[in-house]
């Protein structure tokens, strides 16, 4: 099976199919869809010591897609952590994992092991959404954490599902993260501006030597501006942004692309965050990319337990990023994914729990350029 991606074909070897879910007519669709024949599993526990003795196990876990039920909720609580500023985001768990493969991504450490999972349960998943919209506060909720929201877009009409559901109310918003350009989806579905559309943004030199099969930067924001066409409201992450001889002119120039493609009414949140990591990630980069640097920088250990640059660093390309944003977009909402109110105070001059905490301006953010009704 062939997923359309822009720089190299992906190809996954060997679907797995819970057994208890062969019925399913989702798992049926996308059984359908693949066109490989299914191996059903009974206890997952062989499949994942599978995975585990592999020499590259991450390697394996992306070559391979098991379906299955998502036995726990569909929304989650994006981790955060009490000393850094958090923005109170909610994650839509329908798969797991990814067939892009970049060096600094937390995802093949994190699960365990790391594998395609991609779970059929929509009834389940339906009921968790009536709950969520049946909130009177505003919710923003994204795919894009614990996969690549467009990455599926092949196998299942889970998107036209959900941008459909999301179009349905006013006081939730949907995002869909991506380093893809699988948009082709997108173009037909009346999403009411209630699904944000958004791209991870890097350095030209980051993308080449740190994301291996991802879109560049050249069509990542020519789908961007496409997406802009079909109304859709945008975001970007430049997260994680790596610190490296001559990157913040690299980063301004991608700054510049941004702005000459897509106009700031509407770009709903912009995030910056420079690379952390856990301690278990290292190893991994080592083994499975000996060509990158970028585990070998100057970094502290957080009070999260990760690996971040010093403070100095981080605060000095920030203020720049900021500064570069701020002169193209005044209006845009930039923020920063897990920082301490040193650096929002230095960078921005101001702490965001002046003013109603994180999640409160970007709930603004969302009410203004989506049009949320709270
Ligand atoms: S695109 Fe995102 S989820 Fe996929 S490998 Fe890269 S960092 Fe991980």
């Amino acid at each position: 099976m062939r997923i359309f991606q822009e720089n190299e074909t992906v190809i996954i070897k060997k679907l797995f199919v819970d057994a208890n879910v062969r019925t399913h007519p989702e798992a049926r669709r996308i059984v359908a869809n693949i066109g490989l024949a299914p191996e059903w599993v009974d206890d997952p526990i062989s499949l994942y010591q599978w995975i585990s003795a592999a020499d590259d196990p991450v390697s394996r876990g992306k070559s391979v897609l098991y379906l299955t039920r998502n036995r726990g909720g569909f929304l989650k609580p994006c981790p955060g952590t009490r000393e850094y500023t958090c923005c109170d985001y909610q994650i839509l768990h329908v798969a797991s994992f990814c067939t892009m493969d970049c060096s600094y991504c937390i995802l093949q450490s994190y699960f365990h092991p790391p594998m395609l999972q991609f779970f059929i349960n929509r009834e389940d998943l339906d009921r968790d959404l009536d709950t969520l919209f049946a909130r009177t506060q505003v919710s923003r909720v994204g795919t894009g954490e614990f996969s690549d929201s467009l990455i599926w877009e092949s196998w299942t009409d889970l998107t036209d599902h959900l941008v459909f559901r999301f179009s349905q109310q006013q006081r939730a918003v949907l995002e869909l993260k991506t380093k893809t350009v699988n948009i082709q989806r997108l173009e037909k579905l009346d999403h009411q501006r209630k699904t944000i559309v958004s791209w991870s943004l890097n350095t030209p030199t980051v993308m080449k030597s740190e994301e291996r099969r991802t879109a560049s930067l050249d069509a990542r924001l020519s789908a961007a501006a496409q997406c802009q066409q079909w109304g859709y409201p945008l975001a970007f992450h430049f997260d994680p942004m790596i610190i490296y001889k001559g990157c913040e002119e690299e980063y301004r120039q991608v700054v510049k692309q941004l702005f000459q493609r897509i106009s700031p009414e509407n770009i709903v949140w912009i995030s910056l965050g420079t690379f952390r990591f856990m301690p278990a990630l290292k190893p991994v980069i080592a083994q499975r990319f000996p060509r990158s640097k970028i585990p070998y920088g100057e970094f502290i250990t957080g009070l999260d337990n990760k690996m971040r640059y010093f403070k100095p660093l981080r605060i000095a390309l920030y203020r720049r990023m900021a500064d570069w944003i701020r002169e193209a977009a005044p209006q845009v909402r930039v923020y920063y994914c897990m920082e301490d109110d040193a650096v929002w105070q230095q960078t921005m001059g101001f702490v965001p729990s002046a003013d109603g905490g994180l999640g409160r301006l970007l709930d603004d953010s969302a009410i203004r350029v989506c049009g949320l009704n709270p």
